[in-house]
């Protein structure tokens, strides 16, 4: 694995190297062959509208790169480049995170929207443009990759129409390419086309999901693209640099640093020179202008679900939850077991056993389940991994401790007369030495004891290297979100 790039079995038993981290790193940065073929037809056409002289227009992408590079913002960010001249656009372009429990994702499951105003004369010539480049950039050739780009055009925005639908059910679950155009043929009134390489190619649901987005909170990333001459070249960005911008715009920012690993900057061989995320896209443009090294080819901020855990539902029961969901539930701690890999916390809720996975890149989520102990009370936050009978195993995202069992300490009796403690005398025998009271019997008392070892009723994360796209940070406050609803900084350009 490389970033998210798996490598199949089909390739490893080609060439067994490929299972090695280093020697699949450099293969992805040499390879040479040619990726670029998208052959597009146009799998679903509705034009139900009648003409107005400017409509709201949007365009939905996904499932455009491979290991091997491309990535569905930089595809978003040519298409901008292209088309701003003849659009009006109404808002930040769309980084569309969805379900990041689906095996498909070659990396973090991003899909784009880019929604404008626009005159309808100029609708035909405006997806000519934008399939011609889509054509040009896409990693088709990768014979997982499944592309496609969706475009709408309609008097209301489309997360007004049943496209909202298919966005959040794409968000939290899994959907069938057959489910997605279901929903797609009953929009009404507006102007609908899918293109993608095949009718089944799975890209359509992350487009038609990216083009039903709307988020009720969000967060920005301002995203620098490197210069194409450097793709494939191991990306030069001054370390120094990144603590100063982290240490000057660590409140409105997150996900900069861990430690001293740099996690703006992907390590894989796509477009991305860098990526700062955080609240406020101004902010974003002065934090990005610290950061020193390679020269980007361009910039655009775009508006996203990243650091708002949109992806996890609340349930009451886990019997409700399904695999590949992400879900929040209370358990009641039962006990722990260490394996060489993993500690599985494990519990009770509504009657069914939990076992939650918790990985050693979780860091100190480990050792503090680890003091968890029987009658705990914990709210848990994880991808569903597997779902029986009446048992259920999670991938640990988050927890909070929400009660804690007291310690249980046996001592010797009080003195009913002065209060101190009483000592032992004998085999029989209570004495206190203070004032004299004898008190027959030997039995001991309870004392329960609060446990301050662990906090209570606070978001446990785990280190921000192992954080997902849509991780909340711990620095998230609505408030510091910039509302606006138009954009408050241009949302491209291309120097910093
Ligand atoms: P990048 O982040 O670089 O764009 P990626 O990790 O987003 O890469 P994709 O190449 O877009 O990966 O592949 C994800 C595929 O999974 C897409 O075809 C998308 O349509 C599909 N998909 C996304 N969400 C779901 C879902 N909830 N159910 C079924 N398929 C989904």
């Amino acid at each position: 694995m490389v970033g998210y790039a798996r490598v199949c079995n089909d390739c490893l038993s080609k060439d067994i190297r490929l299972g090695s981290y280093n020697f699949l790193k450099s293969y992805l940065f040499r390879f040479k062959g040619d990726l670029q073929q998208a052959n597009l037809k146009l799998v679903l056409k509705k034009d139900e509208i009648d003409m107005v002289d400017y409509v709201i227009g949007a365009i939905g992408l996904d499932d455009t790169d491979s290991p091997y590079g491309m990535c569905t913002t930089y595809l978003g960010a040519l298409i901008i480049e292209k088309i701003h001249k003849i659009v009006d656009f109404i808002d930040y372009p769309y980084l569309v995170r969805l379900n990041p429990n689906v095996p498909f994702k070659t990396r973090g499951n991003a899909s784009v929207k880019i929604q404008f105003r626009v005159k309808s004369e100029a609708i035909n010539m405006l997806i000519d443009s934008v399939l011609d480049l889509f054509r040009e950039k896409t990693h088709s050739g990768f014979p997982k990759t499944q592309p496609a780009v969706s475009f709408y055009f309609g008097r209301e925005p489309p997360e007004k129409t049943v496209l909202g639908f298919v966005y959040k059910k794409a968000l939290r679950d899994v959907l069938t390419v057959n489910e997605a155009f279901r929903y797609a043929e009953y929009v009404r009134g507006a102007v609908l086309r899918i293109y993608a390489s095949k009718k089944d190619s799975r890209g359509i649901i992350g487009s038609l999901a990216a083009l039903g987005a709307g988020f009720n909170t969000w967060t920005y990333e301002l995203i620098a693209y490197r210069k194409e001459e450097n793709f494939g070249k191991k990306r030069s960005i001054d370390f120094d640099s990144v603590l100063r911008m982290d240490e000057l715009y660590r409140d409105l920012t997150f996900a900069n640093i861990d430690g001293t690993r740099v996690l703006i900057t992907p390590q894989g061989p796509d477009p991305v020179l860098f990526g700062i995320r955080g609240f406020v896209p101004e902010k974003l443009l002065e934090a990005a202008k610290i950061v020193r090294g390679e020269k980007p080819s361009m910039w655009v901020i775009f508006k996203t679900n990243q650091g708002t855990n949109a992806h996890i539902s609340n349930i009451e029961c886990v019997s409700k939850a399904r695999p590949y969901q992400s879900v929040r539930f209370r358990m009641q701690v039962s006990g722990f077991d260490e394996f060489h890999n993993k500690v599985v916390l494990k519990g009770t809720n509504c009657g069914w056993y939990v076992y939650v996975n918790i990985y050693k890149p979780h860091g100190r989520l480990r050792v503090l389940a680890k003091k968890l102990i029987v009658g705990d009370e914990l709210e848990v936050a994880g991808a569903v991994l597997g779902r029986y009978d009446n048992s259920i195993e999670i991938n640990l995202e988050e927890f909070k401790i929400v009660s804690l069992m007291p310690l249980i300490n046996y001592g010797n009796p009080l003195c009913p007369r002065c209060g101190s403690t009483l000592k032992s005398k004998g085999s029989n025998m209570y004495k206190c030495k203070k004032c004299g009271y004898a008190l027959k019997g030997k039995k001991k008392i309870i004392i329960l004891e609060e446990r301050r070892n662990l906090p209570l009723n606070c978001r446990l994360l785990p280190p921000p290297k192992s954080w997902r796209h849509l991780t909340k940070p711990p620095n998230f406050r609505e408030e510091l979100i910039e509302k606006a609803k138009k954009p408050t900084t241009p949302i491209f350009g291309y120097d910093l």
